[in-house]
């Protein structure tokens, strides 16, 4: 039973109780501190004439108090699941979206804000004009301010879109569970990894038929497509992928997303109407650093142009090594074994040389080495599992300025996949600070029998991914919570801490400090980083055009819209790939059914994002690379202008701040190989 003395999610006076925090505590936290926000922003909205201190800062406060009491809930949900935790996390869902809605629809306080920042006598400084800025812009995406026709019909618009999304996904999910295709004799597994075949077997025996069931989920098709060697197999589970929720034979009429992509992008199309922008693309760009809809359309093609040449050539060695013309299916099987051919690398072969202590012992240097910093662990501190682990980041005084969590290795009732995330956010108000905390997760193999956890290569970028975005997170110094860290950080810029940060485990030197064998301590062996560094640029003009086939489509959907026409979602991707597609695809190929990312995820026109930020972070560390990766003068410049400045600064602005000039694409073309 829950204390009724004291709930220890209310205790913020140190860091979460993860040795006391029950269940039971959730709920009551969550409504206690939403009904004194409530009391609290009424009582600000009745003083006379509310300023930045009265008004604004005790705002930021609430929210940072929320967040606080939130997160380790939703962390836990993540990391130690269980049925009372989730049915909790569940019932309280709705109490958060409904307060956010009252919030970002709260006429009177978007007034109060429009006050301030209109006032002569506010005086405020560029990091306060720009949270009220944030804020306004934000309150306008909620349809504050219209009139109550378009306000009503902008909230239905939201609320069917929300439905609709919902369903698209549904959709995909409830196709892919009910097709499989049973197989019978073994030669029609060959190629297949062990572990797949092992779970194909008790899949069939789950449903007492003879033979190996193969499902459609996304390990068991990246799999076959890639390991197979039995080309029909390969282009049957192609076919099934790519039809996925489209109509036609493999799949059932009532799962066809075509009529919900129309719906969707409609939608979109009215709901950035009725809030003031062109069309659906312009409103997806008001939180983004790109600035209009022809920035991004020629920034795309300007990276066609390079990569489509390339892509080309790459496709023909491909064929040629295959020794016949190639089909969609066959791209991934043949890419695989050229890999092998050319650079005799297995992931599995690295491992050893990757034991975690050392991996982490090398990261927290070359954090050490860029920003002066110090990581130190600090025993003792509560955590939600044994496996979890506490660090102190210490400033160059030995001042500690943040901390973080690592839960690094998988195990039951964890959420799969790697992520940071914001346990304590930075503010620094009314003359007290507090420091950040994040949380850092990974899902590596676990240590066993008294070996440490070995990592692959992928796993020590994901590492440094992950590390890079809690950097993001500490080592900033705005004093406002919602301009912080990751906070208010554009969606097409935010990857640029982290993807910066993978570039370290590619430098020779650094894979030095990071790579000793878990039984020996002898490094990576020459030959062996050769043929690791070769990966690096394998096939990387095939995998570009197929990023930008998606960002071009994706984009041009929602730019384009124009209702009298419908979607042209069929004609758009036919025009897409005429300029960028290399490889020929079938006629069945529609992949625009299943793209959940742009009709469920909230990757609608900004699917280009990720392209975006890969430049930006080519570019930063390109400025790394010419005085030396560990050149503390541009470690300090980067800090100052970007890494530390969260969501305070314009993005455009804070990275020709730290490189001079705007970005530029050449130095991602020349590290992807695709440009000399
Ligand atoms: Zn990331």
């Amino acid at each position: 039973m829950a204390s009724t003395t004291l709930n220890p999610l209310l205790d913020l006076g140190q860091l979460p109780r993860f040795d006391q925090i029950e269940s039971a505590h959730v709920e009551p936290a969550l409504r206690q501190v939403l009904a004194e926000n409530r009391t609290e922003l009424t009582r600000l909205l009745k003083q006379p004439a509310p300023g930045f201190a009265s008004l604004i800062e005790p705002m930021e406060q609430m929210q940072h108090r929320l967040m606080r009491i939130w997160s380790p809930v939703s962390h836990l949900n993540a990391v130690a699941n269980s049925e009372a935790l989730r049915a909790v996390y569940n019932a309280c869902l709705p109490l958060l979206t409904e307060y956010s809605t009252e919030i970002g629809q709260n006429e009177a306080l978007y007034r109060a804000y429009v006050a301030i920042s209109e006032d002569p006598a506010a005086q405020l400084d560029s990091t306060q004009r720009r949270l009220i800025d944030h804020a306004l812009r934000d309150f306008r995406l909620a349809g504050v301010g219209l009139p109550l026709d378009r306000k009503e019909r902008y909230k239905a618009i939201m609320q069917e879109l929300a439905t609709l999304q919902a369903k698209f996904e549904e959709n995909v999910l409830d196709c892919m569970n009910a097709w499989s295709r049973v197989v019978t004799s073994t030669p029609e597994l060959a190629g297949l990894p062990p572990h797949v075949v092992d779970r194909a077997r008790e899949g069939a025996a789950a449903r007492k038929i003879d033979g190996w069931l193969l499902a459609l989920d996304q390990p068991t098709y990246v799999a076959v497509i890639t390991h197979a060697e039995n080309e029909a197999l390969r282009r049957e589970f192609y076919e099934a992928w790519q039809t996925r929720s489209a109509p036609g034979q493999q799949h059932a009429e009532r799962w066809d997303n075509t009529a919900l992509i129309e719906s969707i992008v409609r939608l979109r199309h009215e709901a950035a109407g009725l809030i003031g922008f062109d069309n659906y693309a312009a409103l997806s760009l008001a939180t983004k650093m790109a600035k209009s809809v022809d920035e991004v359309l020629a920034f795309l093609g300007e990276l066609a142009d390079h990569c489509v040449p390339v892509a080309r050539r790459e496709f023909a060695k491909l064929a040629e090594f295959a020794g016949r013309p190639l089909n969609a299916w066959d791209i991934a099987f043949y890419s695989e074994r050229l890999q092998q051919q050319l650079y005799h690398i297995a992931d599995e072969e690295l491992r050893p040389y990757f034991p975690l202590p050392k991996v982490l012992n090398g990261l927290f240097r070359v954090a050490e080495r860029l920003y002066g910093i110090r990581i130190r662990e600090r025993p003792g501190v509560p955590v939600w599992h044994p496996d979890a682990r506490f660090f102190d980041v210490l400033g160059e005084s030995g001042e500690i300025v943040g901390g973080f969590y690592l839960d690094a290795c998988a195990r039951p009732h964890k959420r799969n996949g790697a992520w940071m995330d914001e346990c304590v956010g930075h503010k620094r108000m009314g003359g007290m600070t507090t420091t950040p905390v994040a949380y850092l997760v990974c899902n590596f193999t676990p240590p066993i029998a008294g070996r440490p956890s070995l990592l692959t290569h992928d796993d020590v970028l994901t590492l440094f991914h992950e590390f890079g975005h809690g950097l993001h997170h500490l080592l900033t110094t705005v004093p406002y919570p919602s301009l912080a860290g990751i906070n208010g950080v554009p969606w097409d810029a935010v990857e640029l801490p982290s993807q910066f940060m993978e570039n370290f485990a590619w430098s020779p030197e650094v894979l030095g400090w990071i790579s000793g064998h878990f039984e020996t301590g002898e490094p990576l062996p020459a030959e062996k980083l050769e043929r690791l560094l070769g990966t690096r640029t394998f096939l990387a003009g095939l995998q570009a055009v197929r990023q930008l086939e998606f960002a071009l489509f994706d984009f041009r959907l929602h730019s384009e819209y124009q209702p009298e026409r419908g979607s042209r979602a069929s004609e758009i991707i036919a025009e897409v790939r005429a300029r960028v597609s290399v490889v020929p695809h079938p006629p069945f190929n529609r992949f625009a059914n299943s793209f959940t990312h742009i009709f469920s995820g909230g990757y609608a026109a900004g699917y280009y994002s990720y392209k975006w930020a890969e430049v930006l972070a080519a570019d930063v560390f390109a400025a790394f690379e010419e005085s030396g990766i560990f050149a503390e003068d541009v470690a300090r410049r980067f800090l100052e202008s970007i890494l530390s400045q969260g969501g305070s600064r314009d993005a455009l602005e804070a990275f020709i701040a730290f490189r001079g000039r705007k970005p530029d694409i050449r130095p991602l073309l020349k590290q992807s190989g695709i440009a000399a």
